[in-house]
């Protein structure tokens, strides 16, 4: 399990009960306050699916160097580490996944 999944997990739960929260809150006769914590859920709800997507990322990048270690010719994954994508190729971190950097990509699991 990793950090990014115990992050969607937490941040699932709370979405989940914030949503609650805003229905008995609309229920009650206070629709400003359930709209508030509808805003809350929707915004944890974007979190969890962020995390998801970075807990999938770690497994593949694990997954990548395991066959890497077995002395399989995998290619990069796409892209191939996250300051790429954001500095357009200019930049690559420690996560990259090209082969030049594979000697690092699978240490810090
Ligand atoms: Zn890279």
């Amino acid at each position: 399990m990793t950090t990014h999944l115990r992050y969607a997990i937490g941040t699932a739960a709370a979405s989940a009960a914030f949503t609650v929260f805003a229905l008995v809150l609309a229920v009650d006769g206070r629709p400003w306050l359930g709209a508030c914590a509808l805003g809350s859920a929707i915004l944890l709800a974007c979190d969890t699916r962020r995390e998801t997507v970075l807990h999938r990322r770690r497994l593949a990048e694990h997954h990548l160097a395991l066959r890497r270690s077995r002395g399989e010719t995998v290619p990069a994954l796409d892209p191939c580490c996250l300051l790429a994508r954001a500095s357009k190729g200019q930049a690559h971190d420690h996560r990259c996944t090209l082969p030049e950097h594979a000697a690092l990509s699978g240490e810090d699991l």
